[in-house]
């Protein structure tokens, strides 16, 4: 039997995509390594980092709770309850998913496909044996895995990349996290609250390079107070594993000069992520591949070769669930017929630090580099009655608008719960919503939310809670 979409790798891309072609009638196979989908996002990445920062944060709030009034004693922190905590919360998740395979009928099997030709799948199954499978389309949707430069990949197990930082081994004195990006950033949080002496290297000259730097300054503040060093434009060009712990060799600094040596118990390398674009039989296609390795897709998510598509990290920047999810979608209905396209306005990104950093559509960089007229309007969140109510001022919200349109063209927030507030960001983005539409829907007070429109209120000269003097 030939399926009619096979679909090679089941992360938050792959299994949307299968999903989705399954809800459409079409025969659907799925193949992963894992027993259930999932991929790295559920299994080792995005979901059982979020639990642990769930931790993390509860515990910064004990800390803090002193200051309203209620004192608990130092938490004591059972490192095996928290790695089950972590761990059921993903069980829990991939067996709904291997549920949601059942009822929709997928054919999953576990294990590694390799490409036998433009039309044929071959699958050595996890548990033995091999088998082939023909299909009229596949999506490859085989994610990426931890970058590891030479210079950093040394084979000691004090030497972590983020799976082996999210198992948890043991809460180390102290941590060398290389690179201040979004991993080293979520991870390094975790640790430092837990109680290591967290120090971040990162080679360029600001924490998370593509994020916009009003958002940014908010949160290198509160790393500064919660981690032990940040050293930026610094990067690591010698480690040795010692007895005594990681022997690293730093070079950089403010004059790019000052060459250190120090001692980590641990290191947590997160320097990027690089596409899982080595297919084995990939070469016989047609398929083409870019200089960093991703695979090339046009914006309906064909590769070269026409029975195949190719979605998610294996296709480029950003390296995000969502938008895996989103092109995965695209595919399908691509495959099923339909004249769709990956075109969307607004990919929001999140970094769920404390204070969370998000952003959606045009940034204040692009926009100065793409020379476009653009205006900004600000909210700072020490204005906001319920950040107020929650000890939480250490916020802002941010619109980039059209200056002729008013439409808004990019939204920025850092504050608690940035990560959920961004939503509507992006909905006003995709509908080309303009200032005076924020402006006039009526946002529910006290909340966060009202920092949105009355950012809108900022661009008219009219917020309500924050004064302008009149020129
Ligand atoms: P990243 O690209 O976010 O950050 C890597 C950082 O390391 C950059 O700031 C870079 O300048 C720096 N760097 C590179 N080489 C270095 C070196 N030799 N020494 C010091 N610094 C160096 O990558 P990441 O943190 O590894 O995460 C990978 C990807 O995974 C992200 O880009 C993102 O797409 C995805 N991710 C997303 C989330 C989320 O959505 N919240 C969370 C984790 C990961």
């Amino acid at each position: 039997m030939t399926n009619q979409v096979a679909v090679v790798g089941g992360g938050p891309g792959g299994y949307a995509a299968a999903f989705l072609a399954a809800d459409l009638d079409l025969t659907t196979v799925l193949i992963d390594p894992e027993v259930n989908p999932g991929g790295v996002c559920v299994y080792r990445g995005c979901i059982p980092s979020k639990a642990l920062l769930h931790v993390a944060k509860v515990l910064d709030e004990a800390r803090h709770a002193a200051a309203w009034g209620v004192e608990f004693g130092e938490p004591r922190i059972n490192l095996q309850k928290l790695r089950d905590f972590k761990n059921n919360v993903v069980k829990r998740l991939t067996s709904g998913t291997g549920q949601l395979v059942k009822h929709r009928k997928v054919h999953y099997i576990q294990g590694i496909a390799e490409i036998a030709d433009p039309h044929t799948l071959r699958v050595k199954r996890a548990g033995g044996g091999e088998e082939t499978l023909r299909f009229d389309h596949a999506i490859l949707a085989t994610g990426s895995t931890p970058a590891a430069p030479p210079a950093l990949a040394i084979n000691d197990p004090r030497v972590m990349d983020s799976t082996a930082a999210l198992d948890l081994p043991d809460i180390p004195k102290s941590l060398l996290v290389v690179g201040g990006g979004y991993i080293g950033l979520e991870l390094g949080s975790v640790y430092a609250t837990l109680g290591s002496a967290v120090t971040v290297v990162e080679m360029t000259s600001g924490l998370l390079p593509g994020a916009d730097r009003d958002l940014v300054d908010i949160l290198a503040k509160r790393i500064g107070t919660t981690m032990t060093a940040v050293r930026l434009n610094t990067r690591v060009v010698q480690m040795k594993a010692q007895a005594d712990g990681i022997a690293v060799t730093l070079e950089g600094g403010e004059g790019g000069k000052d060459s250190t040596r120090e001692a980590f118990d641990r290191v947590l390398v997160a320097v990027g992520r690089c596409p899982n674009s080595g297919i084995e039989g990939l070469d016989g296609t047609r398929v083409k591949r870019d200089p960093r390795g991703f695979i090339v897709v046009d914006n309906q998510m064909r590769t070269d070769e026409p029975s195949i598509f190719a979605i998610g990290d294996v296709v480029g920047e950003p390296m995000l669930a969502h938008k895996a999810s989103h092109e995965g979608r695209v595919a399908v209905e691509v495959i099923a017929g339909e004249n769709v396209a990956f075109e969307a306005r607004a990919i929001p990104a999140v970094v769920f630090t404390d204070p969370e950093i998000a952003w959606c559509g045009l940034t204040e960089a692009q926009a100065r580099q793409e020379g476009r007229k653009v205006v900004i309007a600000k909210f700072p969140w020490g204005a906001s009655g319920r950040a107020i109510t929650l000890d939480r001022t250490d916020g802002l919200t941010k619109l980039l608008l059209d200056a002729d349109t008013e439409r808004i063209l990019g939204v920025g927030l850092v504050g608690a719960g940035a990560g959920e507030l961004i939503a509507e960001g992006v909905l006003a983005v995709e509908m080309g919503a303009n200032a005076t539409d924020l402006k006039l829907s009526i946002h529910p007070h006290p909340t966060l939310t009202e920092t949105m429109m009355e950012s809108a209120e900022v661009f008219f000269g009219q917020a309500t809670h924050v004064y302008r003097p009149r020129r």
